[in-house]
């Protein structure tokens, strides 16, 4: 038996495990004591990866010519030839490389190599990182200049009040949450802004419920208030303070209780209480950024944190998504992570396109490509309007490489097995910049690979495979240091000893950005009354495509995730029963589900779980979305309801 000490697989906080493995198998994962993120109490997705490692595996390279086939074994000779066969004649903008936050750095980094050295495609674009927190990283590059947040989680230890906006740390985030219970303990307040009420909820000292999509006007509203109430000189030395004052000053009580569905003695207590604050902390999630006004929500919350001197807490969704936009995983022009394209050629000694690359939504939805390579990821379940999608996907050369058969292999007409996180060496960044060893814990099942061996394999067929000189992780982690400007500073050899580097977390500058609330864009009406919000549960991570393996988890989920929830007057008024079969229905699609009562759930709203692959929820969700991250708008969809005539 023998104890190997790597990284949990799942979500952005980026915890160390103990796995436990005997004759090749995990048998066992244990908390790292030690451990600075976890402090040595991960959560039980983390304490069950052995449950889900080894189940509904690819182990074998698979291909189809058409997606009316079935799929036929190959060697991974077949199968690279088939790839080049069918890509060589294709310009490089016609095809999308989506590299994956759930693989490490250099897995990240030799992907998007490949696309933009070998086929000269800059439409690279990692679909953890659009579909949820590019509004962050591009909101923290205006006011701060830097593409990762300067917040560290010891931090939520001293903070004396945290505002948790459109975030659900209890359920997305335990080890995080953990500590502002601690805190909470000690006298730290909560406040809690979302709709609807969510597990958080029942830890906030206050429980803001504002409509869907009005917290700008909130946060708008409350910069004013304290800006009225008085802000330290430091504060008003900062540029752009001036500007600020003034757009915000029309974002009065009044204004705010009426747009968000508030009572202004609740606005004002929430007022008294931030105001108060001597050591301010913000935690914000997909409630705010995953919407049509996600990039001004966040800056109009850097201005909140600016202007108290908080300290920002939010974490990201999947392990390495940090990283993976960081080595790379993004469309030049947005956000360049990577150095000049010069120094680019100059160091893989290549010729690169100067085209800008196009974004996962302009590439499969706006200006669709002729073929993608999807890592790790389930775009066929994440993306909006499915039926749209799943017709375009059908239509492309599609290679997946993946770990587990997932419900984009239907679409795929590639199926390469790779290794999981956890069957590789390499690095990850976890949501605070903090880069972490992956050790290789198990070696991957059947013929699965790492992806970058992948990829410097299939270099060879064409004719590029001196671009991939690498012989381990560690020569690639080498290479990344010296071309992202913000790992500069990391030492590799001390990252490969298990001492965490940290990339760059210092703002470049500090400024305020005024920004205005520009109304909400859910056309409710008689058809389609209702907003729907989509969220998560304890537990689940993602599409559930693996927490679903695990026994434990599934036990312990006390969810029905298959269900949407009305508020119980709703519920009376439309004649529903509870548990009834009902429609919900969206101008791009339909979903037979069933509903319940809840309480918590603000009436003319209906909330429903993203991780089931039997109700899709994106099924309703329309493209919709950031007008300038292109991040899609999931969290307000105007549905209609009706009951099962079959
Ligand atoms: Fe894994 Fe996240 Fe849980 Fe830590 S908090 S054990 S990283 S899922």
């Amino acid at each position: 038996m023998e104890k190997v000490k790597s990284e949990c697989i799942y979500c952005g906080v980026g915890c160390r495990l103990n796995y436990v493995a005997e004759k090749g198998e995990i048998i066992r994962v244990e908390p790292v004591k030690d451990d600075d993120v976890s402090e040595g109490f991960p959560c039980l997705r983390g304490l069950t990866i052995n449950e889900v490692i080894r189940k509904n595996r690819i182990i074998k390279p698979l291909i189809r010519e058409t997606k009316e086939e079935d799929f036929k074994e190959a060697s991974w000779d077949e199968a690279y030839w088939f790839i080049f066969n069918h890509l060589k004649d294709l310009e490089g903008n016609e095809v999308l490389f989506i590299p994956s936050g759930k693989t490490s750095n250099e897995n990240a980094y030799v992907m998007q190599k490949f696309a933009r050295a070998v086929l000269k495609s800059n439409n690279v674009d990692g679909c953890c990182s659009r579909l949820c927190h590019a509004n962050t990283i591009s909101a923290l590059n205006m006011v701060f200049g830097i593409n990762g947040s300067p917040g560290r989680i010891e931090e939520a230890d001293t903070r004396d009040l945290i505002l948790v906006i459109g975030s659900n740390p209890a359920s997305n985030y335990p080890v995080i949450f953990s500590r502002i219970v601690r805190a909470k303990a000690k006298g730290t307040k909560l406040i809690g802004v979302n709709s609807p009420l969510n597990e958080t909820s029942r830890f906030c000292d206050i429980n803001v419920q504002v409509k869907p999509d009005t917290q700008l006007v909130f946060i708008n509203g409350l910069i004013n208030e304290l800006i009225r109430k008085g802000v330290p000189e430091d504060r008003k030395s900062i540029q752009g303070f001036e500007q600020l004052a003034e757009a915000v000053s029309e974002y009065t009580p009044e204004r705010v209780s009426k747009i968000c569905g508030i009572e202004k003695e609740l606005f004002e207590k929430v007022v008294e209480t931030v105001y108060s604050s001597k050591a301010f902390g913000i935690m914000h999630g997909m409630g705010l950024t995953q919407s049509r006004n996600g990039f001004l929500n966040v800056v109009s919350l850097l201005n909140l944190l600016i202007l108290k001197g908080g300290v920002l807490l939010s974490g990201r969704g999947e392990i390495n998504v940090q990283g993976m936009g960081d080595v790379g995983g993004v469309p030049p022009g947005f956000l360049p992570s990577l150095v000049s394209r010069d120094r680019l050629e100059e160091a893989w000694g290549v010729e690169l396109s100067e085209e800008a690359g196009l974004n996962m939504i302009q590439a499969l939805y706006l200006n669709p490509v002729k073929a993608v390579f999807a890592c790790d990821v389930n775009l066929a379940l994440s993306l909006p309007d499915l039926e749209s999608l799943h017709k375009k996907l059908k239509e492309m050369f599609i290679v997946l490489l993946h770990h587990h058969f997932n419900y984009t292999v239907n679409f795929a007409n590639v199926v390469l097995p790779i290794a999981m996180l956890i069957e590789g060496n390499g690095t990850i960044t976890n949501w605070e910049r903090r880069i972490r060893l992956v050790r290789k814990v198990v070696e991957p099942p059947g013929e699965a690979k790492q992806a970058w061996i992948i990829f410097k394999e299939l270099s060879k067929y064409f004719g590029c495979e001196k671009l991939f000189p690498y012989s381990d992780e560690k020569e690639i982690s080498r290479e990344i240091v010296e071309l992202v400007p913000a790992y500069r500073n990391v030492n590799v050899e001390e990252v490969y000893s298990g001492e965490d580097g940290w990339g760059a977390k210092k703002p470049v500058f500090t400024r305020y950005v005024p920004v205005h609330y520009e109304g909400v864009d859910y056309p409710v009406s008689k058809k389609y009354p209702y907003i729907m919000v989509a969220v998560r549960t304890p537990l689940l991570f993602l599409h559930n495509e693996l927490t679903s393996l695990s026994e434990t988890l599934m036990n312990a989920n006390r969810k029905d995730i298959e269900a949407c929830y009305m508020n119980p007057e709703d519920l009376k008024r439309e004649g529903f029963s509870d548990g009834e079969t009902i429609i919900l229905s969206s101008p791009c699609g339909s979903l037979k589900v069933r509903v319940k009562a809840d309480a918590t759930v603000i009436s003319g709203t209906i909330k429903m779980y993203i991780h089931s692959e039997k109700t899709p929820v994106n099924r309703l969700v329309p493209l919709n979305y950031t007008f300038n991250t292109f991040t899609p708008n999931y969290k307000s969809v105007a549905v209609g309801v009706r009951k099962d005539a079959s």
